[in-house]
């Protein structure tokens, strides 16, 4: 079995949304959005800080970031 590390995986989450209960938790992170056509919220902060605020998680919006729309 491996160990999750969400402790310290939470102290270093980018996303703003800080009373998710899946912060720290990556692999559900990743799992629930991947569902929706979405990115984790850190994916975004790498680019933008702003946009991440904005909580918009969509791949086409990703996208658009990416390619400078
Ligand atoms: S990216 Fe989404 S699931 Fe992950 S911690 Fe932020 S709000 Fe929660």
């Amino acid at each position: 079995m491996v160990e999750c590390n969400q402790e310290r995986l939470k102290e270093n989450c980018d996303c703003t949304y800080m009373t998710c209960s899946r912060r720290g938790k990556c692999c559900e992170c990743i799992e629930y959005h991947l569902k929706m056509n979405e990115l984790p919220g850190c994916v975004f902060s790498k680019i933008s800080k702003d946009a991440e605020k904005s909580y918009n998680r969509d791949f086409n919006y990703f996208a658009k970031l990416v390619l400078g729309g």
